[in-house]
């Protein structure tokens, strides 16, 4: 009960896999869109800082830099100069920050020579106070750079960063410029800090809408699958209900037809025995063809009862002791003249000495035949047709093999079907497809098992193994 339950939830889930790779593979979509965007945006940014950064280094005085270099002093007239250029260099460009002039120390570390802000200190965080990182550095100032690649660049050519720097004061973004000499000679680099919260703007700006838009198209996924996976299942109770109400109704009808044929039969009988007078030639023969056509019509209804009580899983199972011997001799009786009939060479390999099994005589009768009749229909003429039966594990084992035309592979998992026919047959020899699935009905019922081995022009073999309970 309780796996049922599972099994249930488990193929409940199965519905919802092609949604979870959807919205994984909508996620990953989402995320190279947003890193695509993000990197463009960023190397637009580096390139306009990089703009500045060199046209602003040309601005700079490297005259009075060298002169700031060697005297290390905040009194110089050319610190005031140069601090004036850099504040307006500042103050034309909205989002520059900070702005700042290093000079070459050794490979690591650069010292500090300026910045806009070195004389007059701004109190950034309002607390009427100039402290921490507010208080500007020294000038000579060592600054460490092993982590600021951009800046042993800068010494070269104008560059900017490629990560951001977050710090409280917001998200910033550094380029890097050389100030050269008359002589080409670079004296320092120009540094500046570029606030970059617009540009976090622009992409939630552009990233939501497409991510509202996702779980949207998601969301309609869900339903829609949720709505079509209800459907198909009530499609197929449906399917199933009408198959059930069919099988009731052949059930009843097939019954309902057994009572008149069999009173028929009785009264061919009766009249064939002369019990209402006596008959011509002709009549008797004319009886006799009614008698074999009620006998066919019979079986029919009799077969139709049996997949219809399969089919509703109302097999009724009466075990009986079984002389096994008497039920070969009577099997043979049967298959022996059809198979002369095809010219069949029939190998019959059954022990003398079977027990008395515990077994329904009709149903075990009835598999047998079917299966020893087409091995005999589905071979050719001079072929062999054999029966092996034995007795192991207190288990009745026949192995049914022909060299006839075998099914073809494709239709092998569906042979044991109701009305199922092999396409190599289907229009060359008659046939109903009802035989296997009685087959298999009346050997599962009791608790036995069926199978088979088969190659396309090559011939067939059927396992059947009964349980015997024997006594
Ligand atoms: P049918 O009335 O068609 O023989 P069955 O249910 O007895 O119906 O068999 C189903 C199908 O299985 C057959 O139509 C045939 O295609 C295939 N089949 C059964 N037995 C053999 C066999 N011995 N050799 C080849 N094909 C077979």
């Amino acid at each position: 009960m309780k796996f049922e339950k599972i099994k249930k939830i488990l193929q409940e889930l199965t519905t919802y896999i092609p949604l979870v790779v959807t919205a994984v593979i909508a996620v990953f979509i989402i995320l190279i869109i947003y890193n695509q965007t993000q990197q463009i945006l960023k190397e637009r940014l580096r390139e306009k800082l990089i703009a500045i950064a060199s046209t602003a280094a040309l601005q700079v005085p490297a005259e009075d830099i060298k002169i700031m270099q060697k005297e290390n002093s905040l009194t110089i007239p050319q610190i005031s100069h140069v601090i004036s250029i850099m504040k307006k260099i500042r103050d034309s460009n909205t989002n520059l920050k900070y702005i700042y002039i290093w000079s070459p120390n050794n490979k690591n570390t650069v010292s500090f020579t300026a910045d806009a802000e070195m004389i007059e200190p701004v109190d950034r965080d309002g607390n009427g106070k100039i402290d921490g990182p507010e208080i500007p550095p020294k000038p000579g100032e060592d600054y460490d750079v092993t982590d600021l690649p951009a800046v042993k660049e800068a010494f070269f050519y104008p560059t900017a960063q490629n990560d951001f720097i977050v710090d409280k004061w917001g998200t910033f973004l550094s380029g890097f410029a050389p100030i050269k000499d008359d002589s080409g000679q670079v004296v320092a680099i120009l540094g500046m800090d570029v606030e970059v919260s617009d540009y976090y703007k622009i992409i939630t700006a552009t990233f939501i809408p497409f991510l509202l838009l996702t779980i949207l198209l998601l969301l309609l996924l869900t339903v829609q699958t949720v709505s079509l996976s209800r459907i198909w299942k009530s499609r197929v109770n449906i399917v199933k209900e009408i198959d059930r109400q069919k099988d009731e109704l052949l059930g009843i009808v097939s019954h309902q037809l057994a009572t008149p044929i069999t009173s028929i039969k009785w009264q061919l009988e009766m009249m064939l025995e002369g019990d209402i007078g006596k008959i011509s030639k002709q009549q008797e023969d004319y009886l006799k063809s009614m008698q074999s056509v009620i006998r066919d019509l019979n079986d029919l209804v009799a077969l139709i009862l049996d997949v219809s009580r399969i089919e509703l899983n109302r097999v009724k199972i009466a075990k009986q002791d079984l002389n096994l011997a008497t039920l070969f001799t009577e099997i043979f009786k049967i298959i022996s003249p059809k198979a002369k009939e095809k010219d069949i060479n029939l190998i019959w390999d059954v022990p003398n000495d079977l027990p008395i099994g515990k077994l329904d005589r009709r149903y075990t009768k009835m598999t047998l035949e079917n299966i020893l009749s087409n091995a005999v229909k589905y071979s050719a003429p001079k072929k062999n047709v054999e029966l092996h039966v034995t007795i192991e594990n207190n288990k009745l084992k026949c192995i049914i093999t022909d060299s006839g035309c075998g099914i073809p592979k494709q239709d092998q998992k569906n042979i044991f079907g109701k009305l199922y026919r092999a396409s190599n047959v289907i229009n060359s020899v008659d046939g109903n497809g009802f035989g296997l699935y009685i087959a298999k009905g009346a050997v599962e019922n009791q608790g036995g098992s069926i199978h088979f081995e088969s190659e396309e022009g090559r011939g067939t073999s059927f396992f059947i193994e009964l349980p015997l309970d024997q006594i």
